[in-house]
């Protein structure tokens, strides 16, 4: 039987930087994945904030030059602003800087960037079930001494590690069109797509387009991404794809024994508008780099549970607490038109930088 000292379970971008910074202090790592081909289909809007944002968003966090030097091949767009577009479609535009990639090419690089570092990626490959150091695949058993869940929402691993993996989710539903777009992400809020918000994010050659709601019972995401393509003029759509973005905040706990939790598994996303591709970076540098220190000097993997929550915790935190309060507002298009006008740009630019918005 294979043994690694490592073995991360999902090529994402949790998975692939907590492989990466595990493999890179020479660690013996293994990552597996049960797609085909890391990163697709694209189930993302595929926007990132720049570095200088993610500074002022999360201070704390150390060397996000390094983390975030992506390189300019897999920018698609460089974006200066995020658009809030109201019921009554009154905008509120914010200065924000951020940028699109593909992500069926940037979760390459993640990945690639690992097993230049060493790590052995098997694609193909789906975790069934977990005892101990033993890791069971479909395609074989593998024996770990520390295996890190890094398979998104719906985590396997934390449910056979006996973690709790109920999150709330938001269905989503995605694509490409073509046409010329402005340097802005658009966000539309309202019946349009209720108790989330529809999306244009600019690529360069199209946008991606999409939308996420909270409903219950029987409610069609297709005849809903249609009206808001028709509404707003969009064309035909490609790439057609789905997705669920878990929204009620990190799980209580994420590390036990010799099992770690990271990223969308562990609910490492912002609640306000389901960004979770720079935290889960973050987080996996900080667990593949705690994985390193427990194999030289025995450091407790526990440390990953402390340093992640005192680098992010503070900022997922305000961002649920700002969409616990969004949800009341979104109930009706009338209260949701008032609430925007009520916090105006400089309010929403709070929430966007995850901070306490009625606070200074
Ligand atoms: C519709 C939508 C739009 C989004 N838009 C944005 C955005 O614009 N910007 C942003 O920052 N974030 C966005 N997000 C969130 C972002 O996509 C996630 O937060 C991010 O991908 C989390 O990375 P991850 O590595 O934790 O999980 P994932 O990227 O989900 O990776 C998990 C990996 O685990 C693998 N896996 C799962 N189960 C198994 C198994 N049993 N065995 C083997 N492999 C397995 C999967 O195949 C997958 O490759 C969006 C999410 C959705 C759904």
């Amino acid at each position: 039987m294979e043994e690694f000292d490592v073995a991360v379970i999902g090529a994402g971008p949790a998975g692939s930087s907590t492989a990466y910074y595990a493999a890179r202090s020479g660690l013996n790592v293994i990552i597996i994945d049960q797609r085909k081909a890391v990163g697709e289909p694209v189930q993302c809007g595929e926007f990132i904030p720049s570095t200088n944002e993610m500074k002022r968003i999360i201070p704390r966090v150390k060397d996000q030059s390094e983390l975030f030097n992506i390189d300019d091949g897999l920018i698609k767009m460089k974006t200066e602003k995020i658009r809030f577009v109201s019921p009554k479609n009154r905008k509120y535009d914010i200065d924000f800087e951020g940028f699109t990639v593909d992500r069926r090419y940037f979760d390459k690089h993640l990945a690639s960037k690992a097993t230049d570092a060493g790590a052995d990626l098997r694609t193909g490959t789906k975790f069934l079930s977990l005892d101990g150091n033993m890791v069971e695949t479909d395609k074989g058993s593998i024996k770990a001494k520390v295996i890190v869940g890094a398979d998104g929402f719906k985590s396997k691993v934390a449910e056979s590690a006996g973690m709790q993996v109920e999150h709330v989710l938001c269905p989503c539903m995605l694509g490409q069109v073509s046409g010329d777009f402005e340097p802005i992400v658009e966000m539309f809020f309202g019946t349009i797509a209720p108790g989330g918000y529809a999306w244009v994010i600019p690529k360069g050659d199209g946008a991606n387009v999409g939308l996420g709601i909270q409903k219950t019972g029987n409610v069609s995401l297709r005849n809903m991404l249609d009206k808001f393509l028709k509404v707003r003029g969009l064309g035909k759509i490609e790439q057609l794809s789905a997705g669920f973005v878990p929204i009620s905040g990190p799980i209580p706990q994420t590390v036990k024994d010799n099992v770690m939790i990271v990223g969308d598994a562990a609910g490492q996303v912002m609640a306000t508008n389901g960004g979770g591709i720079p935290i889960s970076m973050i987080c996996g540098r900080i667990a593949g780099n705690v994985i390193a220190q427990n194999f030289k000097d025995n450091t407790p993997l526990q440390k990953y549970e402390e340093e992640w929550r005192m680098n992010v915790g503070p900022e997922l935190d305000n961002a649920l607490d700002t969409k616990r309060m969004a949800d009341k507002a979104f109930k009706r298009n009338w209260t949701l038109e008032m609430s925007m006008r009520l916090l105006g740009p400089d309010r929403m630019n709070r929430a966007v930088n995850c901070k306490p918005i009625f606070k200074k």
